[in-house]
């Protein structure tokens, strides 16, 4: 089973900032590092013979022992995955020698396209202060199954996670995720069964995890936001929980009389993202194409509802609705975008009636634990009276 680690990334991030030293790993520095592979090979076979271990006045070790900190992520790839280093420097050589190169294509992709990785645990690859990008590459790989990214101060995360259609589990813990920065492509993974959002500054689950039935863990504490702002809207009605969103750039914008019209790729992308349609699955478009909808997919807002899509600044409804229980939590607080007053009732009426028979439920459950303890109070005998006597 293949994991891609994060200093691996590391690596691989920091070959394609510095060709320099890509380039010293590859050519100079080539001989020594096949002759530390072999120690290390060496070391392996010789522990399983004989149970001794030869490495530790191996020069060639020695010298990769004075790798500088900055470069710990290759210290610990070259201990940890030599392997794969050796097997994808290989790869680069021949193709090198071969004059093969792929325009376009990054270290990092070609690296992950070397290998089959199912999991990717790559927590804490930002630094504090840094901009938490991710690189699109990651999501290329088809069968990740896992995806761990806590730690990363990540504001938003790519649509194209979508892509990852064998995803089971996707860890976002401890980040800056707000409501709208978890894309409305995540649906179309229709294998995750686990999603954890603890520590981010959601002030309510995106509504759309309503439409994911697969989901069976949600985790989404410490959220600094859930309860103040959130909760206020628990036991108010239809009106106050559906909020008519004003047109921001409207307002701002001072009447034009040029006339300045949608290009016929926008208004196609608009038309894919409304349909709903997996735009990720292989054959359906043109590689640019699906690029270019994964690029204008965030400057939309997508109704919970019918799943109309409109510029991201356009007025529309925000509408809570509360889930209780909500896999194993107790009431869990959604968010949810709808494009008009009636596909906004549509959301909240039905869920508002879920809630309050939940509520009834409980109350029932409740009323009945009580008078199941009051039952067997009668029948013991009179415990307070013996006591007294
Ligand atoms: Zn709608």
């Amino acid at each position: 089973m293949e994991v891609f680690h994060c200093y691996e990334f590391l690596l691989m991030r920091k070959f394609q900032e510095d060709s320099l030293l890509w380039n010293e790993l590859k050519a100079e520095t080539w001989v020594n590092l096949k002759t530390f592979l072999g120690a290390f090979q060496d070391r392996v076979l010789k522990t399983k013979v004989d149970g001794s271990d030869c490495v530790e006045n191996d020069t060639d070790v020695s010298r990769y022992k004075k790798i500088s900190a900055d470069l710990w992520f290759l210290a610990v790839t070259l201990e940890k995955s030599p392997h794969r280093l050796l097997a994808f420097l290989n790869s680069e050589l021949r193709q090198e020698s071969e004059d093969v190169q792929i325009p376009g294509q990054t270290v990092l992709a070609r690296y992950l396209s070397h290998y089959n990785f199912v999991e990717m645990h790559l927590d804490s690859i930002f630094k504090y202060g840094e901009t938490a990008t991710l690189p699109k590459e990651l999501f290329r790989c088809r069968n990740v199954r896992v995806l761990s990214l806590n730690f990363n101060n990540l504001e938003w995360i790519p649509p194209d996670v979508g892509r990852l259609c064998c995803l089971e589990r996707l860890s976002l813990t401890n980040n800056r995720l707000q409501n709208k920065s978890v894309p409305h492509t995540l649906t179309f993974c229709h294998h995750l069964k686990e999603l954890y959002l603890d520590n981010n500054l959601l002030d309510a689950l995106p509504g759309f995890l309503l439409d994911m039935p697969q989901l069976c863990t949600v985790h989404r504490h410490g959220n600094h936001n859930y309860f103040k702002a959130t909760f206020m809207w628990y036991h108010t009605d239809v009106n106050d929980r559906v909020l008519h969103v004003l047109d921001e750039v409207q307002k701002r914008r001072k009447p034009t009389s040029s006339y300045n019209p949608d290009s016929l790729l926008f208004l196609s992308a608009t038309a894919l993202v409304s349909s709903n349609i997996n735009f990720f699955e292989p054959g359906l478009l043109p590689n640019t194409l699906q690029e270019y909808v994964a690029d204008m997919y965030p400057k939309f807002s997508i109704c919970d509802n019918c799943h109309t899509a409109v510029p991201y600044s356009s007025s529309g409804y925000r509408v809570f609705t509360f889930k209780n229980p909500y896999l194993g939590n107790t009431c869990v607080p959604f968010q949810h975008w709808a494009c008009s007053r009636s596909c906004a009732e549509a959301i909240e009426i039905p869920a508002h009636q879920e809630q309050m028979r939940a509520a009834e439920r409980m109350d029932e459950e409740y009323d009945n634990y009580i008078r199941e303890i009051q039952n067997e109070e009668i029948s013991l005998p009179n415990r307070s009276f013996c006591t007294l006597l």
